[in-house]
Order: structure tokens, then C-alpha cells, then sequence
């Protein structure tokens, strides 16, 4: 058990699955192990039995990729709007252990919006989108209306993995996956998509137009802290388009733990971005609980810094 410090432990990228979206998935989607699924569905006992054995007071709910991110048609904002009052009543039968992230119907862009407007007053803190959106990448200008909305009722977006598009699939990693399926996930092709779709909001200019827009990046931000001033020198050169890469990113980005408890990358991220910035989170129940809590007691950071990562950074950003 976390010997506890002063303040609630609150965890942000903690996933199950909603019984209607989860029959949606195909291929690997929708392949998990007995165990997995078995908590996935799990909204109750289970789930908080695990949480206080590992000491973590309150799960940000969000359902697991690719969420709502692959519907399409006249039904998706419906089929959202049942999601997310489902994950509303899940939340509501526990108040004081879980808070959620909501799926938008990004097929629907204004609709999306309104949804996050919608679920907010529910009390949600914001919302997570699984990689792609429908195929595109989120600085495509049809997404405005979803920045723009989260900007204006001041909600994070986080902005969460999902299985690369299927060409860079084949061109990058078909030869190895079949021996080391996670190549295309967790290990790899996670982070190389969802990194570069965290690129690509910086050099869009989205963040000049909207000064206020906050973005959550788990797995200690995809890699991106520790590249930093190699993006940043790089953009700088001559030949470039002007942008203050690692100002607007370090101004704009938060980043969690999720599933990546490592000294030497944890005290890169404080480094580089500031303990503020730093989130803790567990990637439930892919990952378990007490894997994150017994390695943040070891980690060579003050206590004052460890009660801001552990749960005061999170008070403040979603306002808990
Ligand atoms: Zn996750």
C-alpha cells in the first residue's frame, strides 16, 4: 500500500469498455485476454478494489481506443450521446472515486463540440480522442469547432493512442508484428502516430489562434520531452516557416505517467517541461495499479513535487 501523501491520488488514463461502443471494434481492436476484458467492463467493485490495494483515491474514466473515433454515418452523436450518459451514470454511482473524459463523435465535428459542451455541464473534465479521428489527423481544419469549444469552457483534450493508419501498418512494421504484435502498439507505433499528430497541432498555428487550448499527452507525452530541443533547433533553421516549437509545446502540453514508470524518462520530463506539467496516471487496466504507486515511491523527487504529480497537478488542470 502507497504510503499516502496529503492529497487525493488521482489517476487520468484509466479505460473500460462500454458494451455497446466495444461491439463496434474489429481485428485487433477487439481482441483483448479474459483478464482484460473482464475488467474493462468492470465500473464497480473490482475496479476499486485494485485502486485502493495500489492507494489511488480517484480513476478519470476513458473508454479504450479506438473509442468513437471509427463511427461514421447518421448515428455516431447519437451513439456518443448513450456512451457518455452511460459513463455519466457509472460516475454517478461512485462520485468520490471516479471522474470521466468523454468520447466525441468526431465524424460530426459541431456536433462533437456540442457534446463536449453537454457532457462538461454533466460534470465531465474533458474529453479523449483515440488517434486518427475517421482517418485524419486533428489539425485538419474540419476539427476546429472541437479546439474551439475546449478552449471556451477551459477542458484539456487528451489525446490518447490508437492503431496506425493501415498503410503505415504496411510500409513500417508488417514484417515484425506477427512475432511482437505490441510493435504496432504500446512499444512503438502508439507513440510514433500520436506524436506526430502532436507535431502537427504545433506547426498548424492552432495554438496561436487559441492561446488558452490545454492538450494531454500520456506515456510521459509520446516521447516528445525528450526530443524537444532537437525539434525545436531543427524548426529553427533557415528555410522555415517562424514557430516557437518548444515554447508553444512546454505552454500547452501536459503529460501523464501512463503506463511508463521510469526514473531516467520521468526526470527528463521534469527537466524539460516542469513538475507542473507532470500527471500521474496508470493506463488501467492494461497496466496495474500498483506497478505505478510502488514505483512513485521511489522516485528521486522531493515529497512536495511527488504531491503535485500524484494529484495536485491534476486538482488544478481539470478543477477537482
Ligand atoms: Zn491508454
Amino acid at each position: 500500500m502507497l504510503k499516502k501523501p496529503k492529497c487525493p491520488v488521482i489517476t487520468l488514463e484509466e479505460h473500460y469498455w462500454d458494451r455497446e461502443l466495444a461491439e463496434t471494434f474489429s481485428g485487433s481492436d477487439a481482441t483483448r485476454g479474459e483478464e482484460l476484458i473482464k475488467r474493462l467492463y468492470d465500473l464497480g467493485e473490482l475496479r476499486i478494489k485494485e485502486m485502493d490495494e495500489a492507494g489511488i483515491d480517484i480513476q478519470v474514466l476513458s473508454h479504450a481506443a479506438p473509442a468513437t473515433q471509427k463511427l461514421s454515418g447518421d448515428g455516431a452523436v447519437a451513439f456518443a450521446r448513450r456512451v457518455n450518459d452511460r459513463l455519466a451514470a457509472a460516475v454517478a454511482r461512485y462520485p468520490k472515486r471516479f471522474a470521466a473524459f468523454a468520447v466525441l463523435p468526431t465524424s460530426d465535428p459541431k456536433a462533437a463540440a456540442d457534446e463536449l459542451e453537454r457532457t462538461v455541464k454533466l460534470g465531465f473534465k474533458g474529453a479523449m480522442i483515440h488517434g486518427l479521428a475517421n482517418g485524419l489527423f486533428l489539425d485538419d481544419p474540419r476539427f476546429l469547432p472541437i479546439f474551439e469549444r475546449a478552449e471556451k469552457l477551459d477542458v484539456p483534450l487528451y489525446l490518447h493512442p490508437s492503431v496506425p493508419h493501415p498503410a503505415v501498418l504496411e510500409v513500417y512494421y508488417k514484417d515484425y508484428v506477427k512475432d511482437y504484435p505490441s510493435l504496432i502498439r504500446a512499444a512503438w507505433g502508439y507513440t510514433v502516430e500520436t506524436a506526430t499528430g502532436a507535431i502537427r497541432l504545433v506547426l498548424s498555428g492552432l495554438f496561436d489562434t487559441h492561446p488558452k487550448l490545454k492538450i494531454i499527452l500520456g506515456h510521459l507525452g509520446e516521447t516528445l520531452p525528450f526530443l524537444l530541443a532537437r525539434i525545436d533547433e531543427s524548426l529553427s533553421r533557415p528555410g522555415h516557416k517562424p514557430v516557437k516549437f518548444r515554447e508553444v509545446f512546454s505552454n500547452h502540453f501536459w503529460i501523464t505517467t501512463s503506463g511508463f514508470f521510469s526514473d531516467p524518462a520521468l526526470l527528463c520530463c521534469v527537466m524539460e517541461m516542469g513538475v507542473d506539467r507532470i500527471l500521474f496516471s496508470v493506463d488501467w487496466p492494461f497496466v496495474a495499479n500498483t506497478a505505478g504507486t510502488r514505483w512513485m515511491e521511489s522516485v528521486p523527487l522531493s515529497d512536495e513535487d511527488k504531491v503535485k504529480i500524484l494529484g495536485g497537478n491534476a486538482k488544478r488542470l481539470l478543477r477537482m
